[in-house]
């Protein structure tokens, strides 16, 4: 292994060495060795750059209520607790939390809602439960409840702990918030909870197609390493092979467990609980780390690709049709499994795809305007009116092609054990592979593959696609086999 670390991996000669294969750094990637760079800063051997983790412990303990308050004290916490939660996270573990925690005094706020959100009055109730000034706040839930107490801990800079209530989504370690405003879904500020604690007897419990949603948020991270790693090729994305591996481990022990996670609704005996409190410990600590990684870089790159930007379109939709929101992990789940697809059909040949006309400038922004509606100003200015051509797109096809048979035809001919598999696999623990089934038609599902992209301007293969004059026809053909 080469020991030289140069801040710039770009300037490193050899750019196909196993250097850069996430797979190289598996020995640093254990439990032990990222457990022992949380809460702190490190320079990376891999990439480096320095690295700060916020997060200060994420540790599964059963039954959680009767350690939590030492665990909580031993992170140097006093004073008083405002436990967060909703009316089926308080009965499914918030009670019991609050009856263990008497030393930090305890207060509890609880949600009302059916359907609740993260938007101005889920924070304008919070802010109002802020009044007596807590010294620390608990969120107990999963990603709604997390995501409205973050937002509220970064503007009161009141710190929190995650208490998880079920391994669906990889966001309970992220520092950013995602938040309805107005009814649109938009990026806001945030901060990593400073602990994050979770019952594994309790995730077991949760509804089975939260699970299964945290599963597809995991199975995404295939798509988004691929993604990543193509763009820093592509355009010099900055890329860490150490994170990389990081989350490459995350998928590998989650796949290696995810038959415990089927939904079996007659087999509840404690051998096939065990096991799945088992799998979900895992699925969770794999959740995590994937937030872990994000904290580390600093960005989403390394755990979401085409799969979220198809997801995040679809989620916009739902806002704008004014439906109950359907589980994240479930349209990534979609997302995923098509950017997997298509990953395949644009490099069937094991080569670069044939050159096809791409989509005039005026014909995308008429699409943009008629797909994002209100929100098309924004997508229009963040983004080129057409991908590159001439002679910056020939060179990068040259880097493409070298990415390509260093490591990418290998990658994608995975994809075709992995594809039904995990088709298999969402179907067995509860959760959707086809858009009808949440709701969507045939049209949405084609908009979210087509226009998805122009969501967060980044090089994934659906931009790929659309260099190569495909992406309109790949998006018909998912439409077609999706629905
Ligand atoms: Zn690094
Ligand atoms: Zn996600």
């Amino acid at each position: 292994m080469k020991m030289d670390i140069s801040l710039d991996p770009k300037l490193k000669e050899d750019q196909f060495s196993a250097w850069y294969d996430p797979r190289s750094w598996r020995h640093l990637t254990d439990q032990a060795t990222v457990e022992s760079w949380l809460g702190r800063s490190m320079i990376c051997p891999a990439c480096g750059r320095q690295h700060t983790i916020t997060t200060r412990a994420i540790t599964a303990a059963s039954p959680l209520a009767d350690c939590a308050a030492d665990l909580i004290q031993a992170l140097g916490f006093d004073g008083r607790a405002l436990i967060v939660m909703d009316r089926r996270t308080e009965a499914a573990a918030g009670a019991a939390l609050a009856e263990q925690l008497s030393r930090f005094h305890p207060a509890a706020f609880v949600f009302a809602e059916e359907h609740l959100h993260a938007d101005e009055n889920a924070l304008g109730q919070l802010m109002m439960g802020l009044a007596n000034r807590p010294d620390f706040l608990i969120s107990c839930g999963s990603g709604t409840v997390t995501d409205i107490t973050r937002y509220l801990s970064y503007v009161s800079e009141i710190p929190f702990i995650a208490v998880a209530t079920a391994a669906s989504v990889d966001g309970y370690a992220s520092a950013t918030t995602p938040l309805l405003h107005h009814g649109f879904k938009r990026t806001f500020p945030g901060v990593a909870p400073q602990a994050i604690f979770y019952d594994p007897q309790v995730l077991a419990q949760a509804p089975p197609a939260m699970t299964a949603a945290g599963f597809a948020d995991v199975l995404a991270k295939v798509v988004a390493l691929l993604d990543w790693r193509l763009a820093w090729h592509l355009e010099d994305e900055p890329y860490c092979p150490l994170i990389a591996g990081l989350v490459d481990r995350a998928v590998a022990d989650c796949l290696s467990l995810a038959g415990d996670l089927a939904w079996r609704p007659d087999q509840v005996d404690s051998q096939t609980m065990d096991r799945r409190a088992k799998a979900c410990d895992q699925l969770m600590s794999a959740l995590s780390l994937t937030g872990i990684a994000m904290q580390m870089m600093g960005t989403s790159r390394p755990a979401s690709g085409a799969d979220h930007q198809i997801s995040h379109l679809l989620e916009m939709r739902d806002v704008k049709n004014g439906r109950a929101a359907s589980l994240h992990g479930d349209k990534v789940g979609l997302g995923t499994l098509i950017s997997l697809s298509m990953y395949q059909s644009l490099f069937e040949e094991r080569s670069l795809p044939a050159q096809h006309p791409i989509l005039p400038a005026a014909r995308w922004a008429q699409e943009v305007r008629r797909v994002y509606g209100q929100q098309a100003a924004t997508a229009l200015a963040i983004n080129e009116p057409e991908p590159p051509q001439g002679a910056l797109w020939e060179a990068q096809k040259i880097r493409l092609d070298a990415a390509m048979n260093a490591f990418g035809y290998e990658v994608i001919s995975s994809f075709a054990g992995l594809l039904p598999r995990a088709e298999a696999l969402i179907t067995a623990m509860g959760g959707p592979t086809r858009a009808s089934q949440l709701g969507y038609t045939r049209q949405d599902l084609y908009d979210a593959v087509a226009f998805g992209k122009e969501n967060r301007p980044k090089l994934t293969v659906l931009r790929l696609a659309e260099r190569f004059g495909r992406l309109y026809d790949l998006a018909q053909d998912a439409a077609d086999h999706w629905i």
